[in-house]
């Protein structure tokens, strides 16, 4: 994504949001493929500009706030200053202990990326960097949920995890609903079992608050993960080339695409655009 396509996701949100005259925060995620390749010079002219945008708009009190997902493979000391200094939180690509994230995950020599992970996760935990697992659930994996749970919780002593299933409508590689569903009932059991309320898994806490929300018939539908909240497209995906789409999960479905941020106002086109999305998504549930 060029810098003049940021600018304007940035100038876009902050338009919007003082129309909406909603809390000034604004949450990026920057994802990929590995969003890391674009390198460390690339995200450092990002957050000049971010800066330069906060700083202009510092009567209204703009909060930005930055995520980045990533496999850390490419992960050295100067990206974990970097992040340090720009107050990052990394999501975390790892499917579980090493027989199981080396089966599908190698560098292009064939080699797992495990070893390479694990070394980068204690330096960045060494130095504060806030950080998440991101799960893949593979057929394979789904038959170890207690190994995966005591890898993640126990050794490596992460404390935010999510879990999700590999869609690749392979068999081999796909879990089936009840493969995935016995894979999360035993991680339900586990985490049960110790002091559960200090780790979050995000897929179960949200199970939990929303029975309970249910019960007491409590409508908090943002507090959720969008499955579980009747609200999609509360997260807008915006490509490199400024193509909005109301999810990064149907980012390829062209009937879908919200705008271009290089064009359209976000004001203009979130709202009566979603409600037409709530109706087209219903064809790919
Ligand atoms: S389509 Fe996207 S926004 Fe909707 S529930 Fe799925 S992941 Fe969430």
């Amino acid at each position: 994504m060029d810098a003049s396509t940021f600018e304007n996701i940035l100038q876009n949100y902050i338009n919007f949001i003082e129309s909406n005259k909603q809390e000034l925060i604004l949450n990026i995620v920057w994802h990929g493929g590995e969003p890391l390749v674009a390198g460390l010079d690339y995200y450092k002219k990002m957050m000049e500009i971010e800066n330069r945008y906060s700083e202009l708009n510092k009567d209204a009190n703009i909060k930005i706030f930055n995520y980045l997902q990533t496999n850390a493979t490419l992960i050295d000391n100067e990206w974990i200053n970097f992040f340090k200094d720009n107050k990052f939180s990394l999501g975390i690509s790892l499917d579980g202990p090493k027989y199981i994230h080396n089966k599908y995950r190698k560098f292009i020599d064939d080699n797992g990326t495990f070893d390479v992970i694990i070394e980068n996760i204690r330096k960045l935990q060494e130095e504060h960097v806030p950080i998440g697992i991101l799960s893949v659930i593979t057929k394979f994996s789904s038959n170890f949920p207690e190994d995966i749970f005591n890898f993640f919780v126990d050794k490596l002593k992460i404390k935010l995890i999510d879990f999700i299933p590999c869609f690749y409508n392979n068999d081999e590689l796909s879990p089936s609903s009840d493969d995935l569903s016995r894979f999360l009932i035993k991680i339900f059991d586990l985490w049960y079992s110790i002091n559960f309320s200090c780790i979050n898994i995000i897929t179960l806490s949200d199970i939990i608050d929303k029975t309970i929300n249910w019960h007491y018939n409590i409508e908090q539908p943002d507090k959720y993960i969008c499955e579980f909240s009747g609200n999609c497209g509360r997260n807008l995906a915006i490509l490199s080339n400024g193509d909005i789409y109301p999810c990064e999960c149907l980012v390829n479905v062209g009937s879908l695409k919200l705008g271009n941020i290089n064009q359209n106002k976000i004001r203009n086109i979130r709202e009566p655009r979603r409600k037409i999305f709530l109706y087209e998504v219903k064809g790919y549930g």
